[in-house]
């Protein structure tokens, strides 16, 4: 319907346009032309009348002038006051009124009067005739003058609607033309649109604009080919999120569910309580980390992890997150190495970074065989602190690699139920060292162990040279 409005007003456009043209041109040259015919009357007569005034001044009386008697040449000789001294046969029978006598700069004047067969051309020439100023007037019809015109305007008349028929002709065409690959591309679009709200279409390959021109319009169509892979790419996401959220949600609920139907069903033990009741607070530490989990990465997603600027020293977080790992380790018969520079005074919020260290000391100790070690080290750059996880595990394949910091990811691990973040860890740890502005880095070999390094701006022109000392909070 717009498409289709818009052709019309294009064609009107158009039509208006050339046809104002094609008007205006017509009437120009019909102007030049009926100008240049009655110039050239006006000559024919100055030639037939000069020699005649040049032969009366030389032989007056000449009467043989007025004797002559041409059909359409009109003679009569007039005194200054009008009055008629002499005139032709033609002139006597169809006597014409030539109008007032006046002679700016004493030179011939030209004028059309109705005569008594039709229009006629007069021109008035002054001279002087035995010292007495006359005025000779030679007139002709304009008859074959408005007969050449009109038959140029009936022309004109004809031939200006046939030319503004054919310029909307062609205007359509044109405009059609023009306008088709916008109705093909707003149809694709529309169809592409249609396809994207179908659930199936999200399975397949994002579907494309089809354009060849590298115009305009293909410019256009790359650009909703563009938005239409990120629209489907943002959908993929989302659903692939909301299924892998409610997956890691549904294991711990129906743990629940089991529990508490088993305690429900009959009078149990006390120790048989206190064994299911475990079991419970376990899984609900599981389920509110999830769910804490997913609020952080929503926030950073909004933009709004309040990250708090606090002076603190970075090797005393790493340290109380070591604290909490090494329980962790312990149980795997696991070794944390500390190798921390001292007073590494930094900027930034305690427990967000804490959180980030527990990530990777966590995975490190899920990762790693019985027995073996990980080596935590900080190091401290002019502009930044690095901190590194180095551990023995079984490292990352190249296949796993590029989706490790993806939510809810998880690569085949020595033990599928060990994940305490229920595989959101490394998406917290990513979105945590950005809103720090710093970055992570990982080397792994597939059987040997992965090397975990996340880089921190060091901020110390705004620490203070021995910030307060934070709190300890732990918060499991
Ligand atoms: P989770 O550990 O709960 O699965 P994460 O987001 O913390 O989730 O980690 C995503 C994936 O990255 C893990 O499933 C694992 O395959 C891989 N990974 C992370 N850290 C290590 C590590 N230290 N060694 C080997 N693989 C790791």
């Amino acid at each position: 319907m717009k498409a289709r409005s818009l052709r019309f007003r294009m064609m009107v456009l158009f039509c208006l346009v050339v046809g104002g043209f094609l008007l205006s041109t017509c009437v120009i040259i019909y102007s030049i032309f009926a100008r240049e015919l009655r110039l050239e009357l006006d000559r024919r007569l100055n030639e037939a009348g000069v020699p005649m005034v040049e032969d009366l001044a030389a032989n007056p009386p000449d009467e043989d002038v007025f004797r002559l008697d041409l059909p359409d040449e009109y003679l009569e000789l007039l005194d200054r006051a009008g009055q008629p001294l002499n005139m032709s046969r033609n002139w006597r029978e169809h006597p014409i009124d030539v109008g007032p006598l006046r002679f700016p700069d004493d030179k011939p004047v030209f004028r059309t009067v109705e005569g008594a067969t039709g229009p006629l051309r007069v021109e008035l020439i002054p001279f002087v005739l035995v010292k007495s100023p006359v005025v000779l007037a030679i007139a002709g019809p304009t008859r074959d003058v408005d007969a050449v015109l009109g038959n140029f305007r009936k022309m004109l008349i004809i031939l200006v609607p046939v030319g503004l028929l054919f310029m909307g002709a062609i205007s359509a065409w044109y405009v059609g033309r023009s306008l088709r690959p916008v109705t093909e591309l707003t149809r694709q679009a529309a169809q592409l649109a249609q396809s994207i709200s179908d659930p199936r279409s999200l399975e397949i390959e994002a579907p494309r604009l089809a354009t060849a021109s590298e115009d305009e319009l293909g410019k256009l169509a790359t650009t909703f080919n563009e938005l239409f892979a990120r629209v489907i790419a943002v959908l993929r996401q989302l659903r692939q999120f909301v299924s892998d959220a409610s997956h890691e949600l549904r294991t711990p609920l129906s743990v629940l569910q089991g529990e508490t139907e088993l305690l429900l069903a009959e009078r149990r033990e006390p120790q048989e309580y206190q064994k299911a009741l475990t079991v419970i607070h376990g899984q609900l530490r599981h389920l509110s980390r999830i769910v804490e989990g997913l609020f952080t990465l929503s926030m950073a997603d909004a933009g709004q992890l309040k990250i708090a600027k606090d002076p603190l020293y970075m090797n005393e977080v790493l340290e109380e997150a070591c604290e909490i790992a090494v329980p962790l380790g312990r149980v795997k018969g696991i070794r944390i190495e500390q190798d921390l520079e001292r007073d590494v005074a930094s900027i930034g919020d305690e427990s967000f970074l804490r959180e980030l260290f527990l990530v990777f000391l966590e995975n490190a100790v899920k990762y790693s065989p019985p027995n073996s070690r990980i080596k935590v080290s900080l190091g401290r750059g002019t502009t930044s602190v690095s901190v590194r996880f180095e551990d023995q595990g079984i490292g990352i394949t190249a296949e796993q690699l590029p989706h490790i910091f993806e939510r809810f990811y998880r690569g085949a691990g020595p033990d599928g139920n060990d994940t305490r973040s229920g595989g959101l860890g490394l998406a917290i740890a990513q979105a945590i060292v950005k809103a720090h502005h710093g970055s992570i880095e990982v080397e792994t070999e597939p059987g040997h162990g992965s090397v975990f390094t996340v880089n921190l701006p060091l901020a110390s022109g705004s620490v203070s040279a021995s910030p307060e000392r934070p709190t300890p909070i732990v918060t499991r």
